[in-house]
């Protein structure tokens, strides 16, 4: 059957939410005690796809990236990390709350929804009031102009460790994974015998306590981070930045394969005080633009302030120049959570077909596909034993499920709407000519194939460009 139209113009987040509740992607948090605000459980295809994109970006920034090594650092850490990063007295949101209708808002983000081209981040208080005040901007809930002045909120969630609670420790869940990276700088580079440059990636649980509404998994309060930490001399920096810039974005239209009309990089205008530069990697979301990566050119901040704190040296000693110096950070951070969300959206689609009917197909890149291929007996009976016996052969190789519930238009159309990119059947023929029919998801094409080619035509089939 050959397609009328194709789009997905018209996907909504609601289009999103709906296929991944239905479908087991993503599931509200605590849902049968009415949930838990901005937290989500990854169902069967969920987990799939997240260990696809954790397994993809591992490869391309640890295992096959020069100079690479992984760490997985632990959740809990000593205050002090905190303190040195700079996150206990200034990791905050500046919040402001509607008089009117209690809303709290988050004052960055009300000036990027009201110009997509501003980034509002590292704005004093004082810069962001004017602005909101200039521009008029009001409350996004009830319409109303009436704010009480920013406040900055801590993100870091606060806990306890230790025997009652008067003598514990207080300690963080860390809302980032990157310290880990920077304090483990001595004990990675020594133990490797690595040499200046070399990188650090690393792929973990992060928390925060967000105020502001999520936008589905978009903001949550937890979420997994892949971040890689480039440690280099100060007089390369600026080149190793761009080549992390080129390779978040190679990494996100080629590897997992989102289309570049969706995506922009935003350079910081305002920076830091210790950083050189500054981007953004974002995608354009059904509610606007949302930033997916940040690449940042982080000089020797975190290794200088580690050092400070702890007293233990961050420094290098080159073996060749013999110039002992702090290596410059470069760093590459993406949320797992956000990439897969860009993914869903950039892959749903809503087709007319020929024949007047429609389907949902998600056209995911096949090594993102929470199944590569489904195994399906044209019927239950007589062919159940053929077809469960290919399926556990396929399963050695492949990511496979197997489905004979239902007729079979309506379980291509199943399979469509999860983004499996083959559909093999087993028929009654199967039993006499040994060859089963292969359903392109994309083309919806099928082609007879002898048992004993199988997987090689599975492999070309899964190879081409999708
Ligand atoms: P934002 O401006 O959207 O709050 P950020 O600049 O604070 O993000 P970073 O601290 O640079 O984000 O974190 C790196 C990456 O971690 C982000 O690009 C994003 O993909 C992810 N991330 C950050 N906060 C969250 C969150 N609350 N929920 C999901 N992912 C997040």
């Amino acid at each position: 059957m050959t397609t009328k139209t194709t789009t997905n113009d018209a996907v909504t987040i609601d289009n999103i939410i709906t296929l991944c509740k239905s479908r087991g992607f993503v599931f509200p948090g605590s849902d049968i005690y009415d949930g838990l605000a901005n937290t989500w459980d990854y169902g069967p295809l969920g987990v799939e796809l997240k260990n696809h994109i954790k397994k993809l970006w591992w490869r391309e920034f640890v295992t096959a990236n020069e100079n690479s090594v992984g760490l997985d650092g632990g959740i809990l850490m000593n205050r002090n990390v905190w303190v040195a990063s700079g996150h206990v007295s200034g990791f905050s949101d500046p919040l402001m709350d509607c008089k009117e209708c209690q809303t709290r808002t988050r004052a960055d983000k009300l000036i990027e929804n009201n110009d997509a081209n501003i980034n509002a981040d590292g704005w004093t208080n004082q810069a962001l009031e004017d602005y909101i005040n200039q521009h008029h901007l009001v409350c996004p809930n009830c319409g109303k102009f009436n704010w009480t002045p920013i406040r900055q909120f801590n993100l870091m969630f606060e806990t306890h460790r230790g025997v009652t609670k008067d003598n514990a420790d207080q300690i963080f869940l860390r809302p980032e994974t990157a310290q880990s990276e920077y304090i483990n700088f001595q004990n990675v580079q020594r133990s490797m015998r690595l040499k200046v440059p070399f990188g650090i990636g690393q792929i973990g649980k992060a928390f925060r306590n967000e105020i502001t509404p999520g936008n589905f998994i978009f903001r949550t309060v937890e979420f997994e981070q892949m971040e890689h930490q480039f440690f280099c001399h100060a007089n390369d920096s600026m080149a190793w930045y761009e080549k992390y810039k080129q390779k978040i974005w190679h990494f996100i239209t080629k590897v997992l394969g989102v289309r570049e009309e969706n995506l922009r990089f935003h350079d910081h205008e305002k920076l830091v005080f210790y950083a050189k530069a500054a981007c953004d990697m974002e995608y354009h979301f059904p509610f606007g633009w949302g930033e997916l990566n940040g690449t940042h050119h982080r000089g020797v901040h975190d290794l200088t302030n580690h050092q400070n704190l702890s007293k233990k040296s961050m420094e290098y000693l080159d073996p060749i120049t013999n110039e002992k110096y702090i290596p410059t950070v470069i760093e590459s951070s993406q949320g797992v959570e956000r990439l897969f969300l860009a993914i869903l959206c950039d892959a749903y689609r809503t087709e007319t077909l020929a024949d007047g009917d429609t389907r949902v197909v998600l056209k995911l890149n096949p090594n993102l596909a929470p199944y590569q291929i489904c195994v399906l007996p044209l019927q239950k009976k007589g062919l159940t034993e053929t077809a469960t016996k290919l399926y556990r052969e396929l399963q050695q190789n492949f990511n496979v499920t197997y489905d004979d519930a239902g007729s079979i238009g309506k379980r291509y159309r199943r399979q469509d709407e999860i983004g499996t990119p083959l559909c093999i059947t087993v028929d009654y023929d199967t039993l006499e000519d040994q060859s089963v029919t292969i359903r392109d998801r994309d083309t919806m094409e099928q082609v007879r194939v002898k048992l004993t080619d199988l997987n090689a035509k599975i492999n070309e089939l899964l190879t081409k460009s999708f």
